[in-house]
């Protein structure tokens, strides 16, 4: 049962899913709440489905209320005590034996600030270990990564989303807010009505719909389609000359690369005609307003990086960033996909977004944590990596998850699902038994995001103040409490690891201070207080940086980089074996690995499994109709459920939902092929063939 915090005044807070975290005000109700929609720049008043149902997972059925203990090879009740002894015993005994990397720790871009930060110093303090990585690492690395290559610093829209409703072109790479985040569609209006709303897709998503002009090139090739229309700006005389000379630097570089990308030449590449691409570069050419916009159907590649990278050129190529209403920037999945990879759990971070190989940022946040800067291990093995080496010779034998279902979520999941249950000994917090909780040790239930404080960043790098409307259920306890007791267990001195959200987010205050994403100016009073502060704001005073790069960029001259990047096409082109290519993506009633999405009612009833979407010739061919149910393999698994046809998808493409279990998981066809920068995998594309479930 759940105890009411026995204020019936509305609670002012934002949804517990995506990156828009539309304001909603939340009434005590019971052992729950009634969630209404609050009027809030990024939503205007409206909630999506998920954001209208979040509060039915407060006292669900299948809400973890005590914790679990595996004993005899099935999980128990146990109390809190015995469940942080076990495992403070078993961490212990493992690191005593194998060494500090022995013990890992996978975090996830839904927690708030304050859990990312206290997580990242948990990991490096508490048990002294490299092996920390997030499943931002999933969604987000490679636009982080091609932003701060061009700009020199990365903020997923360094402009407040409201800027986009004046814009004559919106151009959106590899999204779909329609499902994704749909009060988010509000700001494409003004684009819509205007003529200039471009989405780019392999899908005629629902999105896509809506636009004025869907480009959809083969998976894998919106490298390729950027290089054509980049070509086309120069070669028909529309590049920003002014802008390129005064503010870029890197063009001819990057042009020594793209005069081979003519056109005619893209279209054999992407399907995308030549006629299409001119088209687009003279719409932002000639637009008052431009943006250029890209999300997760362009960075889940092992080119995913250069992918994001040539967009920009193509928007720096018309002068777009740091300039007032237009701009370049990515639109963050995850609730907390911007913060979450700001304050230090990522492998290769500090908070403050400093790098942890940096002496100057180990020394600034050592300080602030009482340590020896060299007691701080060197950069870990990134999330797939981590998932890939666990229980091996050299592997860590334990892992704690927080906020993240990998068993699901993570590219080729049988081999992930092999190394979870490889280790010694594996730990979950989380607030449903999902499928990664199921094969663990030790499972402790947490709080939700209506039953805590915390601060969440948005995806235009404004913090936000979640605020807690009802107690928790008795023997459930913030991931905070639980860093809290497992480091006093672990021997860490009285008070290095608070409880309490408000005093940590003093602490990381202070370690972000100087650094890029510079919060030391935030407060939770000023945020009480309704106040708009998107990072840096480096002093009590500053009102915050709503647009970031207009007098100029973050990079030592001032100036944005063309960075040149070429083509190379998917790391697993289709074959005769495999002619088809696989893509993954979302549905609008879910959310990522689905844990708590398929444990509301209302959402489940809609959307209870996977389908696959498969052109109608295509599914003929392979002697299939609407409705039977088919397998899609790859060279690493097989997915199957049943088939929807659809007469507008590529005949060349399949598309699966990544929201399901067991049998479901289209993670089991998913192609783990990193990019060698951010070590993204390549979710978004593989070579795979379509046959009767029967004939499996
Ligand atoms: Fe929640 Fe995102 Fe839906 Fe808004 S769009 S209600 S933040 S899931």
């Amino acid at each position: 049962t759940t105890v009411d915090a026995g204020d019936e005044a509305p609670t002012d807070t934002h949804c517990p899913y995506c990156a828009l975290q539309c304001g909603m005000a939340l009434t005590p109700a019971g052992g729950t709440v009634d969630v209404a929609p609050r009027s809030f720049p990024a939503n205007g008043g409206g909630l999506c489905q998920k954001g209208w149902t979040s509060a039915s997972l407060l006292d669900s059925p299948a809400r973890l209320t005590t914790p679990l203990v595996r004993t005899g090879g099935e999980l128990h009740p146990a109390t809190w005590d015995d469940a942080l002894d076990v495992i403070a015993a078993r961490l212990t005994a493992l690191q005593a034996e194998h060494g500090h990397d022995a013990v890992a720790v996978f975090g996830g871009g839904g927690l708030t600030n304050e859990k990312a930060y206290l997580l990242g110093k948990f990991a490096r303090v508490a048990l002294g270990t490299a092996q920390i990585d997030y499943n931002g690492r999933f969604c987000m690395s490679s636009a982080a990564a091609a932003g701060k290559a061009a700009f020199g610093a990365d903020r997923g829209m360094p402009f407040p989303m409201t800027d986009l409703a004046d814009a004559d072109v919106i151009v959106l790479v590899g999204s779909n807010p329609a499902e994704t985040m749909p009060p988010f569609l509000q700001h494409l209006q003004g684009a819509a009505a205007r003529g200039g709303l471009v989405v780019v897709d392999p899908r005629r998503t629902p999105t896509a719909e809506q636009a004025n002009v869907h480009l959809a090139p083969a998976p894998g090739t919106d490298l390729a389609l950027a290089l054509g229309v980049l070509h086309a700006t120069v070669a028909e005389g529309l590049l920003d000359g002014t802008y390129v000379a005064g503010r870029t630097a890197g063009f001819d570089e990057m042009w020594r690369t793209v005069a081979r990308y003519w056109p005619e030449h893209v279209e054999r590449i992407t399907g995308v005609s030549a006629a299409d691409q001119r088209a687009l570069a003279h719409r932002l050419a000639g637009a008052r307003g431009a943006y250029v916009l890209t999300a997760r159907g362009a960075e889940q590649h092992a080119t995913g990086v250069d992918t994001v990278s040539a967009w920009i050129n193509v928007a720096l190529a018309h002068g777009l960033p740091g300039r007032a209403g237009s701009g370049y920037g990515c639109l963050t999945g995850q609730g907390n996909g911007q913060g979450g990879r700001e304050h230090g759990q990522k492998a290769d971070q500090l908070p403050g977004y400093r790098a942890l190989a940096d002496p100057a940022a180990r020394e600034h946040v050592a300080g602030v944590w009482g340590v020896d800067p060299d007691s701080l291990p060197a950069p870990g093995r990134s999330a797939y990596e981590l998932l890939d080496a666990l229980g091996e010779p050299d592997g860590p034998k334990a892992m704690l998850v927080f906020g993240s279902n990998v068993a699901v979520s993570a590219p080729r999941s049988q081999r992930v699902a092999d190394r979870l249950g490889a280790l010694d000994f594996l730990v979950t917090a989380d607030v449903v038994l999902s499928e990664t909780a199921a094969m663990a040790d030790v499972v402790l239930p947490v709080t939700q995001w209506a039953e805590e404080d915390g601060t969440m960043t948005n995806l235009e790098g404004r913090v936000l103040l979640r605020r807690k409307a009802i107690d928790p259920p008795d023997e459930v306890r913030s991931d905070l409490d639980v860093l809290a007791g497992l480091a006093e267990r672990l021997g860490q001195p009285a008070g290095r690891f608070p409880a309490d959200p408000e005093a940590i987010f003093t602490e990381l205050r202070a370690a972000s201070a100087g650094g890029v994403a510079d919060y030391s100016g935030v407060t939770y009073e000023r945020l009480r207080d309704g106040e708009a502060l998107h990072w840096p704001v480096p002093a009590t005073d500053h009102p915050g940086t709503p647009r970031l790069f207009l007098d100029a960029f973050a990079h030592d001259d001032g100036r944005a980089r063309f960075v040149a990047v070429d083509h190379t096409g998917p790391a697993e082109p289709p074959d005769a074996e495999f002619p088809l290519q696989a893509t993954t993506g979302r549905v609008l009633q879910h959310y990522q690995s689905g844990a708590q999405t398929r444990a509301v009612p209302e959402l489940a009833g809609a959307v209870p499994e996977a389908h696959i979407e498969v052109h109608p010739d295509t599914a003929a061919r392979a002697g299939l109709g609407a409705g039977d149910r088919a397998t899609v393999e790859s060279r690493r698994g097989a997915v199957t459920a049943p088939v929807r046809c659809v007469a507008s998808m590529r005949p060349d493409v399949v598309f699966v939902p990544f929201h399901f279990p067991g049998g479901q998981r289209a993670n089991l066809i998913t192609n783990p092929a990193l990019d060698p920068t951010s070590r993204m995998p390549e979710f978004k594309v593989c070579a795979a063939r379509i046959v009767p479930a029967a004939d499996v």
